[in-house]
């Protein structure tokens, strides 16, 4: 059955804040799947902060997007005709062909949906690659105690507000840094023990100490700037820094001096450690098991900010940049 799919493709690379002219939408005509193919139509897409990074022409631990040329992410979908015997029509996929509505790919190059309670879209987020973030960064790297205190910038987006909960579950007292008193309210609902608007609090540092008077043992950063220099400031000795990305410096032009106040990494012995989520696929199984565990219990929930279309999905990616998402920014396209 050919089928026409609308995509979006990098029209150049953006430079600053990226915008609407970056991108440019095209209507490809797909063939029908030949032996071993699947055709998928994409039910939902994610936009994620990471794909600003592969706008640049320059190396990363993935390659640049290329212009002219569809780009990529996480979308979940449905088979409509498989030439493949381990996929049915019906069958819901993962894969990381969106940023289009359908597509023609070989059988191996996309994951079916395990049957959960889950709505689908759970794969793009909490259940899903911003889930896994948050699950592994904080566990494997924070290691966090009862009695920790953990400061958690971005914290109402899709990493930065599992991260919370997760801190809670595990018995820590949790502050977040948001960009608006909507997101701080919800942060409050789900027992979030101090909350900041970094936009309307004046000096980011000033507050943070105010709301972890004994300092932080754990700093989850989404965020870097201000944002880390404040939590080196008001670090515990033997702090742990996750530095899970520094969003505020993703369009910068140039090159932003460090943080004014690294020197506190000797004094006070902290322990500062990046990564990127692939680390952490081993831990799938256990982390499926409990984030299902968790949600069952009600002790974990999330939200979503649902844009509609592809041919939306640039409006979408370039809201995270705006703070116009409340937990995880998707697109609906079917
Ligand atoms: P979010 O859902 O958190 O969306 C981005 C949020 O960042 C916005 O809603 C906004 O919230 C905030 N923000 C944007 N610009 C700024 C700024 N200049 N200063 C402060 N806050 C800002 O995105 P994700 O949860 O998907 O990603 C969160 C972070 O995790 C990103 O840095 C991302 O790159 C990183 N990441 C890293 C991975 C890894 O493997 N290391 C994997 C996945 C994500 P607000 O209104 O609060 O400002």
């Amino acid at each position: 059955m050919p089928l026409s799919s609308r995509e979006v493709r990098l029209n150049r690379r953006p430079v600053g804040l990226p915008s609407a002219e970056d991108f440019a939408v095209a209507t490809v005509e797909l063939a029908s799947p030949q032996a071993g193919q699947i055709l998928v139509r994409n039910h939902w897409m994610s936009v994620d902060p990471y794909m600003r990074g592969r706008m640049y022409d320059r190396p990363s631990y993935v390659p640049p997007f290329a212009i002219g040329e569809p780009l990529q992410g996480g979308a979940v979908g449905e088979v409509i005709e498989s030439q493949s015997p381990d996929f049915a029509p019906g069958d819901l996929v993962e894969s990381m062909f969106g940023w289009r509505e359908a597509y023609v790919a070989p059988a191996g190059a996309v994951t079916k949906l395990p049957k959960t309670g889950a709505p689908p879209q759970a794969f793009l987020g909490i259940l899903g690659m911003p889930g896994m973030t948050a699950y592994g960064g904080l566990l494997e790297i924070g290691q966090p105690k009862p009695g920790d205190v953990v400061f958690v910038s971005g914290a109402a987006g899709a990493v930065g507000s599992t991260v919370c909960q997760i801190a809670k579950i595990k018995g820590c007292t949790v502050i977040g840094s948001v960009g608006s008193d909507d997101k701080a309210a919800w942060l409050k609902e789900r027992g979030v023990d101090e909350v900041i608007n970094y936009k309307t609090c004046g000096d980011l540092t000033a507050a943070l100490k105010a709301a972890a008077p004994k300092g932080i043992d754990i700093y989850f950063d989404n965020v870097g700037g201000d944002h880390l220099e404040a939590a080196l400031e008001v670090a515990r000795p033997f702090a742990r820094f996750i530095e899970c990305g520094m969003i505020s410096a993703y369009n910068d032009t140039a090159p932003k001096p460090g943080p004014k106040n690294l020197i506190y990494v000797v004094g006070k012995s902290l322990r500062i450690q990046g990564f990127i989520v692939t680390q952490f696929m081993g831990l799938k199984d256990q982390f499926v098991q409990d984030m299902a565990g968790w949600i069952g219990e009600g002790r974990l929930s999330w939200q979503e900010t649902v844009v509609e279309g592809v041919e939306n999905a640039p409006a979408a990616f370039l809201g995270l940049f705006t703070g116009a998402n409340v937990g995880k920014m998707l697109v609906k396209l079917a």
